[in-house]
C-alpha cells in the first residue's frame, strides 16, 4: 500500500516553506513497462520524486539543500548563485508555469533544464523528460476531454528524452547499465513518437551487439520489434512481452 504524507520543507534558495508531498512507503506489483516505468502502486507515487518551491521555482528531489554536481563534469561546487540564474531564466520560468502541460510534468522538464545547466547530469536530463512524459500518458488516460493535447505533450517529452539519451551515447556515459536496455528504450521511445525507422535501426543496433545481450532483454527488443513492424504506439509491459514469448 502507498503511503503520502504532506510536510512543510524550507527552500536553500529563498528560504520560504511550500508543502510537498513525501512518500512513507509503497509497494510493486508485476512488472515494469517497457521503458521501465515502475508497477503499481509504485508508478503512482512520482508527486514525490521530487519537491518543487512554488516561491522561486527551484526543483530537486530535496529543496533544503542543493545538490551535488556531477564532479566528472563539473569538479567545483554549484553556487546559489548560479542555481538562482538558471531558475530565473525565461524559458525556465515560462516552463514552470505552463499551462499546456500537467504541472508535474512542468516540475519535471524544469529539473532537466537544472541539470543540464547547472548539474550537468545528462542522463538525468534524459530520464527527467521521460518521467514528464509518463506523467502526460496519465493525462491521456485520465483527462480525457484533453486526450488530444497529452498525446501531443507526451510526444514532445520523449524526443526531449531522445536527443538526452542520444547525446549520452555521443559522449560514452550510459544511461541504463544492462547491455541492450539502452536500445530497448530508445526502441520503446521511438516507437511511441512514431519514429519507426529510428526503432528499426536500433533493433540493428542491438542485433550487431547480440552476443553481449542477455537472453530475456534480447526477448524484449524482439517483442518492441514485433510492435514495431505493427506500427503499434501503445504502452506495454514487460509481461506483455512475457506472454507473447509463451505463444510461440
Ligand atoms: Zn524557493
Amino acid at each position: 500500500m502507498t503511503n503520502i504524507t504532506s510536510k512543510q520543507v524550507p527552500c536553500v534558495l529563498c528560504g520560504k516553506f511550500t508543502a510537498q508531498d513525501i512518500l512513507l512507503s509503497t509497494n510493486s506489483s508485476g512488472g515494469s513497462d517497457l521503458d521501465l516505468r515502475p508497477p503499481p502502486m509504485k508508478r503512482d507515487t512520482m508527486s514525490t520524486w521530487l519537491q518543487r518551491c512554488d516561491h522561486c521555482g527551484f526543483v530537486s528531489y530535496d529543496i533544503s539543500v542543493l545538490p551535488e554536481t556531477d564532479v566528472e563534469n563539473q569538479p567545483e561546487s554549484l553556487s546559489a548563485e548560479l542555481v538562482k540564474s538558471i531558475i530565473e531564466s525565461d524559458d525556465y520560468v515560462e516552463q514552470f508555469h505552463c499551462k499546456s502541460y500537467p504541472r508535474l510534468a512542468n516540475t519535471f522538464l524544469c529539473y532537466a533544464m537544472l541539470q543540464e545547466r547547472g548539474f550537468k547530469s545528462i542522463p538525468a536530463c534524459g530520464w527527467a523528460c521521460l518521467r514528464a512524459g509518463w506523467v502526460c500518458d496519465d493525462g491521456v488516460k485520465h483527462d480525457k476531454i484533453n486526450e488530444e493535447k497529452h498525446k501531443a505533450n507526451a510526444i514532445q517529452c520523449r524526443k526531449k528524452a531522445i536527443q538526452w539519451f542520444e547525446k549520452c551515447r555521443s559522449i560514452g556515459k550510459p544511461f541504463v547499465q544492462q547491455n541492450g536496455s539502452e536500445e530497448l528504450i530508445l526502441m520503446d521511445l521511438f516507437r511511441r513518437c512514431y519514429m519507426f525507422e529510428d526503432a528499426l535501426k536500433e533493433f540493428t543496433r542491438a542485433e550487431g551487439n547480440k552476443k553481449y545481450i542477455d537472453e530475456f532483454v534480447w526477448k524484449l527488443l524482439e517483442f518492441e520489434n514485433l510492435l514495431v513492424e505493427q506500427k503499434d504506439v501503445d504502452c506495454y509491459k514487460v509481461s506483455d512481452a512475457q506472454i507473447c514469448f509463451k505463444k510461440d
